[in-house]
């Protein structure tokens, strides 16, 4: 069971004010507050041991180089990837994507098939056109049902022995929809495609097991899970990575340069050129700790009791729709009410002290999908209340009254 009062006082920003009201972080799915002991970490590699990593012989540069692969250590773990050099620190999910995505332009064909799905953000969008257009691959698009899901039997349609690589994501930000990940992986290996999962939005809620989902590679942003922003991971497959070439030249991801020929360092390091984020790599590790130390099966309880409160008591407003599917998603809701721009509603919400996000969340397909400009997205965190949830209400309500 969750302490919410005890969690609630490990962050500092819930105790702020914002215009005059106590704020209401229902913003999420954008990023996700952080616990005092990240923000300590961060002060703490500063102010005691900041050095630069691997190339040191001196005790700060071992220290920080220490921590620093220790946080690697824990997020394999934490992911249960099989080996510590398949896990590459990046800057977030989008340099994971790119990193990738830029790797494939040395293995893809003119006429191979790439498969994307009609939930993706523009990060696992815009990388696989670009990779398109350099290597003359074909994109496709599996689509999506009115009630925000894929439609499983058009992308068993889509495979076929051109199929070379499969993109999607686990848990879809703009609607909450948790997808059937495990059998479009299944599924695109038994065609010999790669599979990389964009886990985003999943892994603030769900602890997934990399080794089990067996997919190739999986993709996540540390700032979603309590962690600092700038920092991520990619997970390939060894295979995988030794496959593909660098994404970045310099300093970290040489084995030998000379004018003639240079050659690459081993992994993780072939793709971690230049100096890291090695505060951020440190604070990630911490923010998984401090998420485990609460426990996923908590965190998944408690925010569905959240998200079964709002969503009950929004459907009871007057010309209140909601987007995407009412069970099995994560704590995200997406809705709109009859008449009222999102922005509006968002605009007078904020004078309330509550955060949402208004407009496309970088999904406009989506939005092109439902012929709708954007929605108001909510999206909640363990350590919101049920309290928050019932002003949010009646801040939507006046908001409507306000508007209509
Ligand atoms: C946030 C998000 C991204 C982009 O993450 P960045 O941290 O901005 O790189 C990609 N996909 C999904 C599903 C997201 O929620």
């Amino acid at each position: 069971m969750l302490d919410i009062e005890k969690v609630r006082k490990d962050f500092p920003i819930l105790k702020r004010k914002v215009n005059g009201k106590p704020l209401i972080y229902f913003d999420n799915a954008a990023t996700s507050q952080k616990p005092q002991i990240v923000i300590d970490s961060i002060v703490d590699y500063y102010s005691n041991y900041n050095a630069n990593i691997h190339r040191g012989v001196h005790t700060l540069s071992q220290e920080a180089t220490n921590a620093y692969e220790e946080a690697r250590i824990k997020i394999q773990k934490h992911f249960n990837a099989e080996k510590s050099h398949e896990i590459i620190f990046t800057s977030g999910t989008t340099h994971g994507i790119n990193l990738v995505a830029t790797g494939f332009s040395s293995i893809l064909q003119k006429g191979d098939e790439i498969i994307v799905s009609a939930l993706e953000h523009h990060s696992n969008i815009v990388p696989w056109q670009m990779l398109c257009e350099r290597t003359e691959a074909v994109l496709k698009v599996i689509p999506m049902t009115l009630k925000g899901e894929l439609i499983m039997e058009e992308y068993d349609k889509l495979l076929s022995k051109n199929t070379k690589l499969v993109f999607v994501n686990h848990v879809s930000n703009a609607l909450g929809t948790i997808n059937p990940i495990k059998k479009i992986i299944d599924k695109a290996h038994s065609f010999g495609a790669a599979v990389l999962i964009d886990g985003a939005q999943a892994t603030p809620h769900i602890k997934p097991d990399i080794q089990k989902l067996d997919c190739d590679f999986y993709v996540c942003s540390a700032h979603k899970l309590c962690g600092p922003t700038g920092i991520g991971m990619l997970f390939g497959k060894e295979e995988w990575l030794n496959k593909l070439p660098p994404y970045q030249g310099g300093g970290e991801m040489i084995a030998k340069v000379t004018f003639e020929k240079t050659t690459y360092a081993d992994l993780p390091h072939k793709f971690e050129a230049g100096t890291p984020n090695i505060s951020g790599g440190i604070a990630f590790g911490v923010a998984l700790d401090y998420l485990n130390g609460i426990g996923f099966e908590n965190i998944a309880t408690y925010e569905k009791e959240l998200l079964d409160l709002a969503t009950k008591k929004l459907l009871e407003i007057e010309g209140l729709k909601i987007y995407g599917p009412l069970e099995n998603k994560a704590s995200v809701i997406s809705f709109n009410i009859e008449g009222i721009h999102p922005f509006d509603i968002g605009t007078i919400i904020d004078k309330l002290g509550i955060a949402v996000r208004t407009g496309h969340h970088c999904t406009q397909p989506i939005m092109d999908f439902y012929k709708i400009p954007g929605t108001i997205r909510a999206s909640f965190s363990f350590y919101n209340t049920k309290e928050e949830i019932n002003v949010f209400i009646e801040a939507v309500k006046r908001a409507r009254n306000m508007l209509l």
